[in-house]
């Protein structure tokens, strides 16, 4: 079946299909690049073709790049390295909000906007290749945990729970076509997340310092208050709280392969 034959069988869709593991997306940057523009303007065609289904857009604080206003408010513009190895990612999914933006202006789909911060939790893969598995599933082992440069770099990190809560309540807002910023504000450097992942789990690994991979940016926090007067969306579960749950859920299934060995 040709996409725009594609029949409503559903009220909403969500677009949330792309790596997003830099380890895994640069792996293949050119399916990237495919996967959020080509994924986009299929998705965007069903809604379109479809009247009165709405569709979400899972974009990202890529969109910022390495940002030079901190912490992101949605009106700031990024700043993207256009040929850089994180460009497939970032500029796919720039352009697939301008996508976005454009059938909702020329054709009046009803999109809907998220720029999702650093998300764990449960159920990631043990080689997803970003930090918080990485780090979990050196320091259950008591292998080196691999902090990539001096590790002071910062990121913010929201829990699985209420970053499916905040895009749920996206979907269902009435509100005007706008993209909103979900994550957690609460800050901490790379070295701090380390550190936290070693007491929790009691283990005995070592911190080694590798190379910084080229683009990473230096700091990520998101302005969340669009959200908040928004959706009436702010996450709940702290970091600590958070990281405990994902330990118990990566010590389940190491637990699992060494009984099945
Ligand atoms: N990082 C690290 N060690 C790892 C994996 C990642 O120090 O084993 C760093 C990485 O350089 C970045 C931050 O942790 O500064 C977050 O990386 P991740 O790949 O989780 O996501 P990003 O926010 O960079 O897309």
């Amino acid at each position: 079946m040709h996409i725009n034959e594609a029949k409503k069988e559903a009220d909403y869709i969500f677009n949330l299909a792309c790596p997003a593991s830099p380890c895994h997306y640069q792996a293949q940057p050119v399916e990237t690049t495919k996967t959020a523009i080509l994924g986009a303007i299929n998705t965007l065609e069903i809604a379109k073709n479809n009247k009165g289904v709405r569709i979400l857009q899972a974009s990202t604080s890529e969109i910022y790049g390495d940002p030079r206003e901190h912490p992101q408010k949605e009106d700031y513009w990024g700043y993207v390295n256009p040929t850089g190895i994180r460009a497939c990612y970032d500029e796919g999914k720039r352009c697939a909000e301008t996508l976005f933006f454009d059938y909702y202006r020329e054709y009046g789909v009803d999109i809907r906007v998220a720029r999702i911060y650093n998300t764990y939790g449960p159920r990631m893969r043990a080689d997803d290749g970003r930090v918080v598995s990485n780090f979990i599933c050196a320091a259950l082992k008591n292998e080196p945990i691999t902090v990539y440069g001096d590790g002071l770099q910062t990121r913010s990190f929201c829990y699985v729970d209420d970053m499916v809560e905040g895009l749920l309540s996206l979907m269902n807002a009435d509100i005007q076509a706008q993209p909103i910023n979900l994550g957690n504000p609460d800050e901490r450097t790379i070295l701090e997340l380390a550190q936290m992942i070693v007491e929790l789990t009691n283990s005995s690994s070592v911190i080694e310092h590798h190379g910084l991979p080229s683009d990473d940016p230096v700091k990520r926090q998101p302005d969340i208050t669009r959200a908040k007067k928004l959706l009436d969306w702010k996450p709940t579960i702290s970091l600590e709280e958070g990281l405990m749950k994902t330990i118990q859920y990566f010590d389940g299934i190491m637990l699992d392969t060494s009984q099945k060995k």
